[in-house]
């Protein structure tokens, strides 16, 4: 066999995705490139801000012996103190550099973290509907994910997370503002979360960590806020990147900070350091460390994702789609009008649009849309959905 059986079977597992982009392809040809209205990608379609794009050209300009050189693994002293600054004031803790680890973006980070954490047989528990890679990211480091679903409203479902929890849990890993379905973990859910954990470490007699992916963090809605995890548990991670508030995912720049209060912190830092050395991707590029010096709390224009938001939310529910309306993010996960999200999809696709069904996200009954695309596409695809909805209802 030319490729490794686990190879086959997660090409198999991800292949939504190349679905996706294989029948945007053929209806763009039948169709035209203007009448395919593709909603499949979460690729922000936001420039990043100007501020941006003048540091770069500054950087580019600069001169100096290193520049281009290799990193220490952590990153580079400037950009981790930066970091721990911004962090001090944006989630309220202390923390110094040390707590700081450059990363190629969310990605590399929760690899990290994962690979930091992880002894072979331990698993990763998630509420469900997730980020479709976190089983591949769980398995590259010998672990198992275990989804656990949350509630109608996706909401944290405490008991079923409770119940989940065995001898093998050794990380509990979050996404908030979520993909797929743009809710946000209130105060009050993260402190009984906290409190749960702790109840189980003392039951099981290990440590379980809570990490938190975070790259939608910025792209929030309505006032929304999204609660820093460290106030409430101590053995924790949290991992972003720049992808989403900077429009910059082709750059892999992100971080990882760990609660400085965590058993063990030097281990744990020392683990990420190494990590970070030898997953193959070498520490976060060196250009995008220095970028993001001067960029602490810059993010492009979040009313430009919320006008969209509105207007599919607003319509969608006029054709007569239900749905849970996100918090933060750029997606949307309306429940399927056919209880077989794969069949509906299909009908989607007659109509020339792309969406993603929720089986792929561990979220069956329901289909994501990720907004992040031009008006355009969302105005030529509403008489699409209205004619979608009616034909699956018959
Ligand atoms: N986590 C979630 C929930 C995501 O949606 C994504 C990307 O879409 C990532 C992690 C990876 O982010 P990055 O591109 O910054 O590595």
């Amino acid at each position: 066999m030319a490729v490794a059986r686990r190879m086959l079977d997660y090409m198999e597992r991800s292949s939504w995705i190349r679905k996706m982009f294989e029948e945007g392809a053929r209806l763009k040809k039948i169709h035209g490139e203007d009448k395919v209205f593709d909603f499949s990608l979460g690729n922000p379609n936001v420039p990043p801000p100007e501020l941006v794009k003048q540091k770069l050209r500054e950087l580019a300009a600069r001169d100096e012996p290193g520049m281009h050189g290799y990193m220490p693994n952590a990153g580079l002293a400037e950009t981790r103190q930066a970091v721990s600054a911004y962090l001090c004031t944006e989630y309220c803790v202390s923390m110094a550099q040390d707590h700081i680890i450059a990363t190629c973006g969310a990605a590399g980070g929760l690899n990290i973290i994962l690979k930091a954490l992880l002894d072979p047989g331990d698993e990763v528990l998630v509420p469900a509907p997730h980020f479709v890679e976190y089983g591949f990211y769980s398995e590259n480091h010998g672990g198992t994910l275990k989804s656990v679903p949350t509630r109608e409203d996706f909401t944290l479902d405490l008991d079923g997370l409770e119940r989940a929890i065995g001898p093998k849990t050794k990380v509990i890993l979050i996404n908030s503002p979520n993909n797929p379905t743009g809710q946000i973990y209130s105060e009050e859910e993260i402190k009984l979360l906290g409190e749960l954990i702790s109840r189980k470490n003392y039951e099981l007699g290990h440590i379980i960590y809570l990490v938190s992916d975070e790259p939608y963090r910025r792209i929030v809605y309505d006032d929304c806020r999204v609660p820093c995890i460290f106030a409430h548990y101590e053995n924790s991670l949290i991992t972003t990147s720049y992808s989403k508030d900077l429009s910059l995912p082709g750059e892999r720049i992100g971080f990882v900070a760990v609660n400085p209060s965590a058993d063990e912190v030097q281990k744990v830092l020392g683990a990420l350091t190494l990590a970070n050395r030898i997953l193959g991707f070498v520490n976060a590029p060196g250009l995008m460390q220095r970028l993001i010096v001067e960029l602490q709390g810059i993010c492009v224009d979040v009313g430009i994702y919320r006008r969209k938001r509105d207007r599919l939310v607003s319509s969608l529910r006029a054709f007569g789609y239900e749905l849970v309306v996100p918090k933060g993010a750029f997606y949307l996960f309306p429940k399927s009008p056919l209880a077989d999200d794969v069949r509906f999809v299909r009908i989607l696709q007659e109509e020339n649009i792309l969406a993603v069904p929720g089986s792929g996200f561990a979220g069956p009954g329901h289909f994501r849309l990720a907004y992040c695309v031009d008006d355009r596409t969302i105005e030529g695809a509403l008489p699409g959905f209205e004619r979608a909805c009616a034909k699956a209802r018959g």
